[in-house]
């Protein structure tokens, strides 16, 4: 591996980082935890897990890593949010905590929770296409949602990647790539290898 190799982060202030971390390492690709600006200051790329969103908000916002955070995104820096993470990423965020900030460069509004009690958990297959390589082939993977977010709006920069049930589940912006299911979970490592390919 060259010393130019992207180096790869994983948000760990809260939430599933560890099974991200374990999907990387299957795909033979290092990674780090990611827990100050100054871990962060030292990524070239980075995945945001699901957790608790307005958890992992607020910590992110005690330290000072919110505004660090899009300033490096919104300068190119790959990033892959899922369920929470996909929160974190959002615009808009409707039934948030009350104030509950959020990084805010990906422009889409979420509903947290938006698939209610009856269906806390639920897997199902999916079928992805990547408006942005065309001669990519769509290809099914399975995604397991949990408690999971709903994306209500998509703004006109937002290409969507994969639906359930008529609404976007995996939405891309540039180099934002954000899910509303948990591809750490599944044993499926198709989302990963999109986001180290960006
Ligand atoms: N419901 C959680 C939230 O609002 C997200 C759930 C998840 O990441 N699995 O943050």
């Amino acid at each position: 591996m060259s010393s130019t190799h992207p180096r790869t982060g994983v948000l760990a202030l809260q939430g599933a980082f560890g099974l991200h971390r374990a999907v990387l390492t299957r795909l033979g690709e290092p990674s780090t935890e990611v827990r100050t600006i100054e871990d962060l200051l030292a990524v070239d790329r980075l995945i945001i897990p699901g957790g608790e969103s307005s958890v992992m908000a607020k910590l992110a916002d005690e330290s000072g890593m919110m505004p660090v955070l899009r300033g490096r995104i919104e300068a190119g820096m790959p990033v892959l949010g899922t369920c929470a993470g996909a929160i974190m990423l959002a615009a808009e965020i409707v039934d948030g905590r009350v104030g509950q900030p959020s990084i805010g460069v990906l422009d889409i509004t979420v509903r947290r929770n938006a698939f209610g009690r009856q269906a806390e958990s639920f897997t199902t297959n999916l079928v992805m296409i990547d408006d942005a390589d065309p001669a990519a082939e769509a290809h099914d993977f399975e995604a397991v949602f949990i408690r999971a977010p709903g994306i209500e709006r998509t703004g006109s920069a937002v290409a969507t990647m994969a639906s359930y049930d008529g609404q976007p589940v995996m939405v891309r912006q540039e180099n934002v790539i954000a899910t509303t299911f948990h591809p750490e979970l599944s044993g499926d490592d198709t989302v990963h290898r999109l986001f180290l390919n960006l």
